[in-house]
């Protein structure tokens, strides 16, 4: 608790990364805390299901050597031997070809685009590595400069898809400072001989015993965590937040904080300030879609296969080509990860209908595939996977402080120019409980 500050009931909205982490925080300031989580389990888009007795993220999830919050939860958290890091496998597959791209120096094997389209993509590539000021590129979309400065061909072949991937029909307009940031951090989890090897790191037995230890060390801490508890409301008057309904009841609170989507955000609360909607609004988010494979043979070599052709889905992640496939009782777990707009048909599917429709693209990368290979498959999705980052996203991050006295966001569209991950946001969630200890 800061200096002349009086013990506050604060609730939290959402079990996540961001929820755990400021519930921690804000304990550790001396204030106590009830989180409400819609879902019946804590981790939020960390969440995990049973593949061969060992817990297997819905979404592919790693860490890179820069996510220091990350790194230093596992630290605290008694952790810290559990986190391992290797060296994976990347490719790009184009032109019905997987380039390998685990060394800057694969670019030189990368033969989709003439030498000299080469040349410019590794050259501004480092370049853009090097910057450590993101604001120059905050007004041009990331397509204009990377077609100045590496020309339509390569764009074509390489940036293109994969903004393409990840935005589809806004990857026009994403700004360049995202992008150069996620070069900047992604080049700079590297190692290896000479440090140009890319590193990873995933936990043993899997993410969930972080977001576990955090729920348990919040409650032996006296907070309370309420699951499939979906909040109904946040109560105020006159302008204060009162406390929350769910479930029919009322819980009264000093302070709320929310760690929901934006158009959740705005259901919750019909009385937040015009402005603060507006800016609520200014964001839109892609649903994230993965279809999980339980395979009984390796599907390919690489962890991370971008895809920047006609098939109907994005990447391939090969989670069993980072961490051993025995951990899943001898299944190779193959993601097929795609971002997708509201409304895409994929997203009324279910997992045989989602494989079906996949076949063809999944024989493309290894012409052997057979559906036989497949012992299980499941369909996960999320509809806020991923925000939208537009040129000059600076005016469209809402602030931690609502405008309604009491009540706080914190949510991924507030990570900027990071990419949005755990590690951003726990230490969103841990500086959204710093505002609220500032302003007692
Ligand atoms: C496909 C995908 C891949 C990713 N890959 C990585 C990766 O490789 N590495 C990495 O570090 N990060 C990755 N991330 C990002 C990471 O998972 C997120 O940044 C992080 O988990 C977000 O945490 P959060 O607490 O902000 O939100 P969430 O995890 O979404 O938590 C919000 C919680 O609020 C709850 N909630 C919503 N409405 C209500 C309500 N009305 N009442 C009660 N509860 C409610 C939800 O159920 C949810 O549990 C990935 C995300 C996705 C979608």
């Amino acid at each position: 608790m800061s200096d002349s500050n009086e013990q506050l009931n604060v609730l939290v909205v959402g079990a996540g990364a961001a929820g755990l982490a400021a519930a921690r925080r804000l304990q550790s300031l001396g204030h106590h805390v009830e989180i409400f989580e819609a879902r019946d389990d804590v981790g939020g888009q960390v969440v995990t299901f049973d593949v061969g007795g060992e817990p297997l993220e819905c979404f592919y999830h790693h860490l890179f050597t820069n996510d220091v919050t990350a790194v230093r939860f596992f630290e605290e958290l008694g952790l810290g031997d559990r986190l391992q890091w290797y060296e994976p496998l990347n490719a790009h597959f184009v032109k019905d070809h997987a380039y390998p791209f685990t060394t800057p120096l694969d670019l030189l094997r990368f033969d989709a685009v003439p030498f000299i389209g080469r040349i410019r993509l590794g050259l501004s590539s480092l370049w853009l590595r090097r910057k450590s000021d993101w604001t120059p590129y905050e007004d041009i979309t990331a397509r204009e400069y990377l077609i100045r400065a590496v020309g339509k061909e390569a764009f074509d072949a390489f940036w293109g898809p994969l903004l393409k991937g990840k935005f589809s029909d806004y990857s026009d307009d994403i700004g360049m400072a995202w992008l150069q940031w996620k070069i900047r951090l992604r080049f700079g989890s590297r190692g290896g001989r000479f440090g140009l090897k890319e590193i990873l790191g995933y936990p043993n037995g899997s993410f969930r015993p972080i977001y576990e230890r955090l729920a348990n060390d919040i409650r032996s801490n006296g907070g309370k965590i309420y699951l499939n508890e979906r909040v109904e409301s946040v109560v105020t008057e006159n302008n204060c937040v009162k406390g929350i309904s769910s479930g029919g009841n009322f819980y009264p609170a000093d302070r709320v904080l929310l760690t929901t989507p934006n158009p959740v955000t705005k259901r919750l609360v019909p009385v937040l300030p015009s402005e603060y909607v507006e800016v609520l609004d200014r964001v839109q988010y892609q649903w994230a879609s993965c279809l999980v494979l339980a395979l009984d043979r390796p599907l390919t070599e690489y962890y991370w296969l971008s895809i920047a052709d006609s098939l109907p889905f994005v990447a391939c992640v090969e989670h069993t080509n980072l961490v051993p496939k025995e951990r899943y009782d001898g299944n190779h777990i193959v993601y097929l990860s795609n971002y997708v707009p509201p409304g895409h048909p994929l997203l009324e599917m279910d997992a045989g209908e989602a494989l079906k429709n996949f076949e063809s693209g999944i024989r493309r990368l290894n012409p052997e595939f057979d559906i036989s290979w497949v012992r299980d498959a499941w369909l996960f999705s999320d509809p806020a996977g991923q925000p939208v980052i537009t040129t000059n996203y600076s005016n469209s991050i809402p602030s931690i402080e609502t405008g309604v006295s009491g009540l706080t966001l914190a949510n991924t569209t507030q990570i900027y120019p990071e990419d949005r991950g755990q590690n951003y946001s726990f230490r969103l969630g841990e500086r959204a409980a710093e505002v609220i200890d500032e302003r007692n």
